[in-house]
């Protein structure tokens, strides 16, 4: 069998490291001395109790995520979360304060309002959401359940460059499309959570880090498997977890430990940002979409001078082997999705191509 690898700019599911894969592979008839792959054992036996206590202490080490925070590996994706978040805190006042910076940012607080009131501080919507919204801490309220952000907008490109004072209240933030791509400071969050399929793993696990104070407000109608106390009481094994997916995310957060961890990573991920952005910033022919401040790391999204040449970029950029390079539906251009397992040699190849295409088309 011949074997082709691309490179695959896809925003989730996205590409995963390649020594990952083969190590899957290799284990894919017998993990260690059980005579059987991951996906076929007991998430009860013991064998499978170390891959998901091993995941768990990687991470933690990763981020270095101490033992005032519980970390959850759950299912439902970060759209599941959208309202277990107002289930599991939205019980003080009642209410909680929204940035509105993108469209999941949007989902999520169209979500919240269904268990309380929602508090939208600011937004960037009527521009397209192509920046961070400038926050004014006056508008901030200080009796909010908590304070919800999303760090870095997966469809528009954009990210936080600074996080918003909020005092008392809990920082909430989904980090679906840039956690491990760079050094957070866990403690100044009450609830970090992501879908695994971006940056971390395979598709099926929503890891969930959420300080300890924070656990045991739920609603009383929230779903068992939605409440974070007793997923906590339970080791994430209330019911059966995502086995096999929580294996490979184990496997990818070994791979970035042995790369160096966040800290090693982050300066790659600057590294790959800026050749891509300077590419686009030497250009007349393309255009970045998201404004210089709020610039993402991970998702890079520009157009060219019309829809129809976006439309080809990536019909022609797919022949060499530079794939899923389409903007999300609702904004249309084009997106490179950069996470931590896409080479540097990979945004090299895409710089390159994107000149070539440029000469040809202008
Ligand atoms: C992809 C994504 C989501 C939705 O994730 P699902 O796991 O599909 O529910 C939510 N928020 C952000 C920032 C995302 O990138």
């Amino acid at each position: 069998m011949t074997m082709k690898r691309v490179y695959n700019f896809a925003p989730g599911p996205s590409t995963m490291p390649q020594e990952v894969l083969e190590q899957a592979a290799r284990e894919m008839l017998c993990y260690g001395d059980t005579g059987m792959n991951v996906m076929e054992m007991s998430h009860r036996s013991k064998q499978y109790q170390a891959i998901f206590d091993e995941t768990e202490a990687t991470l933690r080490d990763l981020m270095h995520i101490s033992q005032d925070y519980a970390v959850l590996f759950l299912q439902g994706g970060a759209t599941g979360q959208f309202a277990a978040i107002p289930m599991n805190l939205m019980t003080g006042s009642g209410t909680a304060d929204y940035v509105d910076s993108g469209n999941f940012a949007h989902g999520a607080l169209v979500e919240a309002g269904k268990y309380g009131k929602v508090n939208v501080v600011a937004s960037s919507k009527d521009d397209k959401y192509a920046y961070i919204p400038e926050l004014d801490a006056s508008k901030f309220n200080p009796d909010a359940d908590y304070f919800y952000i999303t760090t870095n907008n997966t469809i528009y490109g954009t990210r936080y460059a600074r996080l918003p004072e909020t005092g008392k209240v809990p920082l909430v933030a989904d980090m679906s499309s840039n956690i491990l791509s760079e050094v957070y400071d866990v403690n100044r969050f009450g609830v970090i959570y992501a879908g695994a399929q971006k940056n971390v793993g395979p598709a099926g696990l929503t890891i969930v880090i959420v300080r300890r104070d924070l656990l045991g407000h739920a609603m009383p109608i929230t779903p068992k498997i939605m409440d974070w106390k007793i997923m906590d009481e339970k080791g994430s094994m209330l019911n059966t977890p995502p086995t096999y997916a929580i294996y490979m995310a184990g496997l990818c957060m070994k791979w970035l430990k042995k790369q160096g961890g966040v800290e090693a990573i982050e300066k790659v991920n600057i590294e790959k940002a800026k050749l891509l952005y300077g590419a686009l910033d030497d250009s007349d022919f393309y255009r970045p979409t998201a404004r210089p401040d709020s610039r993402s790391r991970m998702n890079v999204t520009f157009t060219t001078p019309s829809p129809e040449l976006d439309a080809e970029f990536v019909k022609a950029a797919a022949v060499h082997d530079l794939v899923n390079l389409k903007g999300h539906r609702v904004v249309g251009g084009i997106r490179a999705s950069i996470y931590n397992a896409m080479p540097i040699e990979g945004v090299q190849a895409l710089v390159d191509f994107m000149k070539k295409f440029e000469l040809e088309n202008k």
